[in-house]
Parts: C-alpha cells; structure tokens; sequence
C-alpha cells in the first residue's frame, strides 16, 4: 500500500471540516491530519485533536489559543492568527491542503499552500471570486494541482478531466434553486428568515444558505468557475434543477453533454478531492436511479431573483468588480441574518455598490483587492443604514 496522506484541515470545525473529518475516519489507514485550523471553536478542536492527534494546530483567536494551551496534554503545538494558517499550509511533511474556512482570510493560506507546492483541495470561494487571475497565475507557476470541492465546480472538474478547453461549447452550473424559488415577489418582500435559513436540498452554514436563496450563491459560482477553469463568461450559464442531483455539466463542441450526478451530500465531492486522481470505494454515497422521479431544468428568474444578473454584471466588470460584489453582499446578508434589513433589500444594497465602484483595476493585486474590499463593505454599510431607516 502507498504511504499515508499526510493533510492539513483549515476551517476544521466548520461543516466542510467536519465533512473531511468524516472522510478521514473512513480511511485511517490511508490519511494522516497533520494540521487542523479553526477559528474560535476550542471546544470542538480539542475533541478533533484527541481524536486524530495532528502535530500542529492553529487558532484564529489568540486569547481562545491561550484558553486551549492550558488544557491541553499531549505534544500538539498551537500557533495563533494569519501566521499559523500560513504555517500549516506549508508544513514540510503535508502532502495536501483543504481550505474550508469561509471569506476572504483564506487568500492568504490558500497562496502560502500554493507556493509551498501542496496540492489544493479548496472549498472557498471568496478567494476565487476576489483574486481568480491572481491565484491562477500562482497555480501555473508553481505547477500545483488545485481540486475545487463546491460540487458544482467539482462536478464540471470531473467533467473536463482530460479534455481541451477549446473543445468546451459551455458549462451548464445547475442550482437547486433555493427556498424560495415558487415565492412570488410579493411573498419574497416579506420572507421571514427562518425560511430563508431552510434550504431543501442542502445543509450548510447559514451565510451560503442565504446566498442559495437570493441566487447570489449561483453568480459567486459563475465568477468562480470562470476564474477556476479560465472558461469565458458568455459560455457559462446557470440552470435551475431542483432535484440537484446532477451537480452541473459540460456541453462540447460536437453536442455531447456530460453531466455529473450524485447523492447531494458534500463528502463525495470531499472525498474526491482529497483521494483524487484515485477513487477510493464508498458504499455510504449512493444514488439509486431507479428511485429518481424526474430531472427538470429551468431557466432562472432575473426578476425575482436579480442577484444572479448582478454577478454577471460585476463579472463583466472585470478587475475588483466580483470583489465589490461579494464584499457587498457579505454586508448586507450579515445585516439581514441580524434581522436588519429586509430579504429582498440585499440585492438593492450590491446594486448600489456596484453602480459606484470606482476602484476597477486591470493590473489586480492583493494590495488593490483589499482597498477595494474595503470601500465596498463602508459603502455598503451606509446604503445598509440607509434602508433601515427607510424601511
Ligand atoms: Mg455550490
């Protein structure tokens, strides 16, 4: 048998960490956690160390570092901040890096881990949307492997294995269309959050699980699969398909589409990820197609739903724009997750954003992303003020 993968966790506690967690369970023989990275949760890490003792660990918050040190036997070390999320991506003896934390913090890990030639098993999507070119640059030159887990990005990863670009007509990114897909406009006005916060098909955090309503999900996907694949805009094109059992498809010059389908749980495409290019057996995630009724297809609602324009707007753009947007939406999905706003203001407030960016930028680096990250969340907090009142 081969040697044991040796992987490092970012975002451990979180539902994509817990996931791979769950993976490594299955294989122990196979995976080794060598580094896992939360954020403040001291008391789940402390389970996960006891449980796949890494050698290394790393907390977001100093003081919860501080707290974790004086109750914790064992040799695990403990590093704090950006400083130890970089660490553990570069750890000598790390094969491969899975980057589950959310927003735009996992920039910095996810280059570290590239420069350190690890291969990338990436769950975030704030990095690719933010800094696509940038990041895709830095995979070229250091000639790493960088495996999307989004199931839809993976899905049309699956797809393409082995295959030209020029070859691609299009890529079909399905949605599952979210909780709110049959409200009408007049329903969305008034949606509470608690249905917003139950999403059909999948269980994630609450943050995305908004994004999956408004759609925005879907337009942060198109921005990144643009960026992930290098595949032009106008070749991608969203699907609503509420069964979301086909993850997404490509369709090929000559008119073949292939599509991949799946249980509509996360750890397959995890598992995929973090096995890849092997495929590891797996009775647990089966998909019967005797029990599939129907796959249906729509087209989606711009009117109801126009955060999904709005993406491909910032995605024309170029430059900051797709950084603009998502900096403005986490602003004001945070604001109505606070119950501060009103559901279908979220698309107002990015509209807003976006119309007065100025900060487009061809040459893009970190430095122009950031200030632009940062004018978009002000703005968005005065527009965020501005409709509280209104409203
Ligand atoms: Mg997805």
């Amino acid at each position: 048998m081969s040697k044991r993968k040796n992987i490092v966790i970012l975002g451990s506690t979180g539902s994509i960490g817990e996931s791979a967690l769950d993976i490594v369970r299955q294989y122990k023989d196979r995976f080794r956690v060598t580094g896992l990275a939360v954020g403040a949760n001291i008391e789940k890490l402390k389970k996960q160390i006891e449980e796949f003792n890494p050698s290394f660990v790393s907390v977001a918050c100093p003081e919860k570092a501080v707290e974790l040190k004086k109750n914790l036997k064992g040799a695990t070390k403990i590093l704090t901040g950006r400083d130890g999320l970089c660490a553990l991506t570069s750890l000598k003896d790390a094969d491969l890096v899975l980057v589950g934390i959310v927003g735009a913090e996992a920039i910095y890990p996810l280059l570290s881990a590239i420069r350190a030639k690890k291969t990338i098993a990436l769950a975030n999507k704030e990095s690719i949307v933010m800094a696509a070119d940038l990041v895709r640059r830095e995979v070229r030159k250091n000639n790493v492997r960088l495996i999307p887990i989004d199931s839809e990005q993976n899905a049309i990863f699956q797809c393409l294995e082995g295959r030209s670009r020029l070859d691609v007509e299009r890529i079909y990114l399905t949605a599952s269309g979210g909780p709110l897909w049959n409200h009408t406009k007049d329903q969305l006005r008034r949606v509470a959050l608690k249905e917003v916060l139950a999403h059909p098909r999948w269980k994630m955090g609450k943050k995305i699980t908004v994004d999956s309503a408004t759609l925005m999900n879907k337009g942060l996907e198109v921005i990144e699969a643009r960026g992930l694949f290098d595949i032009e805009l106008k070749r991608i094109k969203v699907l609503i398909h509420r069964q979301a059992l086909i993850h997404s498809m490509v369709e090929f010059v000559d008119g073949s589409i292939l599509a991949q389908m799946a249980v509509t749980d996360m750890r397959l495409p995890i598992q995929i990820a973090l096995t890849y290019p092997e495929r590891w057996p797996n009775d647990r995630l089966r998909l019967d197609p005797l029990k599939i009724e129907a796959l249906s297809f729509e087209a989606p609602k711009n009117t109801k739903f126009p955060c999904l324009k709005l993406a491909y707007e910032a995605a024309r753009l170029g430059g900051t724009g797709p950084c603009v947007l998502n900096a403005a939406n986490e602003v004001a999905v945070s604001a109505f997750l606070e119950r501060k706003l009103a559901f279908m203001r979220i698309p107002c407030i990015i509209e807003k954003v976006l119309k007065k960016n100025n900060c487009s930028n061809k040459a893009i680096t970190l430095e122009a992303i950031f200030k632009a990250d940062a004018w978009a969340r002000q703005e968005a907090r005065v527009w965020t003020e501005f409709y509280r009142r209104k409203d």
